[in-house]
């Protein structure tokens, strides 16, 4: 059995994180090979709000550097900027989400790892707010069947809400 206890200690955060833990059916080599796709730009949950997005007649920068954390999506016109994130990478802390389940194998490694993603989401986010920017974070999962037309409509709403904040 792994032994969290002293990390837990240390990191207040960890206590939030309800990993479940599931069994690693991937050899290593397999298992890096579909970490690395997980990671990668474009993604599709990042697509689909972009088409979305889009197709409602809104335009967009992607992945500005300039700003911190390079948000997936700037609506400048609305002061919004829109984070699209992966609920293993970005530690998704909700019971529900299945996503965010760790590997069995290392799983010290991914959940010090994952804090440290949670630690850089927040202080960019606040970053961001200090800045005037309005954060939206869309999670991978709510982006999934049911779930979907629901995220997007809350999306649009938010956004529309928005229009009367900015100038
Ligand atoms: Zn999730």
């Amino acid at each position: 059995m792994l032994d969290f206890s002293i990390l837990k200690r240390q990191n207040p955060l960890f206590k939030l994180i309800n990993f479940e833990v599931m069994s690693d059916v991937f050899s290593k080599d397999k298992r890096s090979e579909v970490m690395s796709k997980i990671r990668s730009k474009n993604t599709k949950p990042e697509i689909i709000v972009r088409k979305f997005l889009f197709a409602k007649g809104f335009r967009f920068r992607i992945h500005d550097k300039k700003l911190p954390g390079k948000p997936d999506i700037v609506l400048k016109k609305f002061a919004i900027v829109i984070f699209i994130n992966g609920c293993f990478w970005h530690g998704h802390i909700n019971n529900n989400c299945r996503n965010a389940k760790l590997p069995k194998s290392n799983a010290f490694f991914w959940k010090n790892k994952i804090i440290g993603n949670m630690q850089k989401d927040e202080r960019n986010i606040n970053l961001l707010k200090e800045l005037r920017w309005n954060v939206i974070t869309i999670w991978e999962c709510q982006l999934k069947g049911k779930f979907l037309n629901d995220t997007l409509e809350s999306l649009l709403t938010s956004i529309l809400g928005n229009i009367s904040n900015t100038h």
